[in-house]
């Protein structure tokens, strides 16, 4: 039987960091967003289970992660790290699948072909067990019949968890969650339900799915079958990496565009030597100010064609810049390139 597995890293950044600085491990640690020296003015982008256990958690501000744990310990982020590890933690996973799709920089959903749960099961041990022993890093696995719900079983199962759900109790595992538990169901698509009087799934699962198809379209149908056990979702399988992306605080607040353009030009010879090491080639460009107040504001498009152009990043992101500049200096830029494809040439794109 084909069998989704369901792997997501546990605190990644955080867990990166503590397999590198093993010094680091039992104590509560974050990372943020901002170098050491600005680390009171950022927010957390992840805490490992000891700095969870005081209520830190992503998002957060990191002044007041420190209000809540005076010992916490503080790394600044390493992007080209991380994506270094995620790359690694990929390949590794392909082994295991007979197609793979990347959600993430740290979760992946297998397909694999297995006599039955346990025989699944054990793969899940394998997996897990190899990236504990090659890489250090914990991960936590959920297995069942399609891939929202090996999701979903994973998220249940954390951390440096496994579990499984067979088809026939999907419906019992569902039954007693938030609709927002579900991949893809926001906010404006919960508060559309609330409307319908549908909180859980269990409430999901018995409203009338002409009801929920007037209300949604199509993703109505999906849900109300989920809901019911049926998950049609399968894997489909992508270049293996999402993104790319560097960032860089600037030495002065910038106020338009002339401030930004060495900066700008750095990060895009960052992103294509990345691009072109990994032998990839890119669709879609993005941009990020973040400005003095800590907003954030991204903007991104599309080219006609894959290229791996340096000229055509800084030009794009150039124009997508001038956007963004408006009263609010800004403080930091980030650049990105996305809708990535291989260009090694081969079907396994690892
Ligand atoms: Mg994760």
């Amino acid at each position: 039987m084909m069998l989704i597995l369901y792997v997501d890293m546990d605190y990644f950044f955080a867990a990166c960091e503590e397999a590198r600085h093993p010094e680091l491990k039992g104590k509560p640690l974050i990372v943020g967003t901002g170098s050491e020296k600005d680390k009171l003015r950022g927010v957390v982008q992840a805490a490992n289970y000891d700095a969870r256990k005081f209520g830190i958690h992503s998002a957060m501000p990191t002044m007041d992660a420190f209000k809540l744990c005076k010992e916490l310990q503080y790394s600044p982020p390493d992007d080209a790290y991380y994506e270094e590890v995620s790359k690694r933690i990929m390949e590794l996973l392909s082994g295991y699948a007979k197609r793979m799709e990347v959600d993430s920089i740290d979760e992946a959903a297998l397909e694999i072909e297995a006599g039955g749960y346990a025989e699944a099961l054990e793969e899940g041990r394998k997996i897990k067990e190899r990236i504990k022993r090659d890489l250090g890093l914990p991960c936590t696995v959920g297995i069942s019949t399609g891939k929202v719900i090996a999701k979903m079983v994973c998220d249940s199962a954390k951390p440096d968890g496994m579990e499984a759900v067979e088809a026939n109790g999907i419906k019992d595992f569902l039954k007693g969650k938030d609709v927002e538990s579900i991949p893809g169901v926001g906010k404006k698509t919960a508060e559309k339900l609330a409307a319908l009087k549908v909180r859980k799934i269990g409430d999901l699962a018995k409203i009338d799915p002409m009801v929920l198809i007037d209300a949604l379209g199509s993703f109505g149908r999906e849900l109300f079958l989920i809901a019911n056990g049926t998950d049609e979702s399968t894997v489909e399988e992508n270049a293996g990496v999402i993104s790319i992306s560097r960032e860089r605080t600037l030495e002065r607040n910038a106020k338009s565009v002339a401030d930004i353009e060495a900066t700008l030009n750095l990060l895009a010879d960052e992103v294509i030597t990345e691009v072109k090491r990994q032998k990839l080639m890119f669709k879609s460009i993005g941009v990020k100010a973040r400005y003095f107040d800590f907003t954030d504001r991204l903007k991104s498009r599309s080219l006609n064609s894959y290229t791996d152009s340096k000229e055509t990043v800084v030009t794009t992101a150039m124009s997508l810049f001038r956007g963004l500049f408006g009263e609010k200096p800004v403080r930091k830029i980030g650049v990105r390139v996305s809708s990535l494809i291989s260009v090694k040439g081969q079907r396994n794109l690892f």
